[in-house]
């Protein structure tokens, strides 16, 4: 199921296309100037959404011009871990 999603002003095609991902260790990955991200269909929904977090915070740095801080994977994976378990255990927005 590929769906599109909005970054700031570009919209990436998120797909789920189990070719690319021979090597299982493999989560996401994100192409920023295809504008395409990757999800490893092999995983559970709540390793899904965690992944796409964390391909969307790659985005949203890279966009940004934050080159250095999106390759800092431990970064990264804190931003998205936080914000995937603050809207996971918050009802913020109606
Ligand atoms: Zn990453």
């Amino acid at each position: 199921m590929n769906k599109k999603i909005k970054i700031g002003n570009l919209v990436y095609e998120v797909e789920n296309m189990e070719d690319s991902f021979e090597q299982e260790d493999y989560l996401g990955r994100t192409w920023l100037s295809k504008q395409v991200i990757r999800i490893n269909p092999n995983i559970s929904k709540e390793l899904t959404e965690q992944t796409l977090l964390h391909e969307i915070i790659h985005c949203i740095l890279d966009q940004g011009g934050y080159n250095q801080e999106s390759q800092d994977e431990k970064l990264v994976n804190y931003i998205s871990s936080s914000i995937y378990q603050v809207l996971k255990e918050n009802i913020l927005f109606e």
